[in-house]
């Protein structure tokens, strides 16, 4: 079980953002290649990202889904927008934690839900409130 929620890294199966920016130029000149037209501009307004089924995302302008990382640019791969500030939740952590007891199809969050409303859901589906990360409240 994966006890964290997927970021574009893992999501792109690349270790590094110069392996992202390499596979994302490859996929974008593909489609090129297939007449697609690209123009790959900067977003800079303040995305902010939610999980889902297991996976930090959000929505490109175009409306393809983004896969988000804590660590580098969004790239989206349909339309190649680049997007510098993607907004984490600020209790990230403990989000994560209430989420990965759960299977991935359920491993959601959207802004404004609450780590107590995540845990609380968890706890009428039978699962445990959070996973402990070394000790029961170590987000607190
Ligand atoms: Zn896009």
């Amino acid at each position: 079980m994966v006890l964290n929620i997927l970021q574009s890294a893992a999501i792109h199966r690349v270790k590094t953002e110069l392996q992202l920016i390499a596979k994302w130029h490859r996929i974008l000149n593909k489609a090129k290649r297939r007449g697609v037209q690209i123009v790959i501009t900067t977003d800079s307004t303040p995305k902010r990202a939610f999980a889902s089924m297991g996976q930090w995302v959000f929505r490109s302008n175009c409306g393809a889904g983004v896969a988000a990382d804590t660590r580098w640019a969004a790239r989206c791969f349909a339309c190649g927008t680049i997007y510098p500030n993607v907004v984490f939740p600020a209790d990230r952590q403990a989000v994560e934690d209430a989420l990965v007891v759960r299977a991935d199809r359920g491993r959601n969050w959207r802004p404004g839900v609450t780590v107590t409303e995540l845990e609380e859901e968890n706890v009428k589906r039978g699962l445990p409130p959070r996973n402990a990360r070394g000790g029961v409240n170590a987000h607190l």
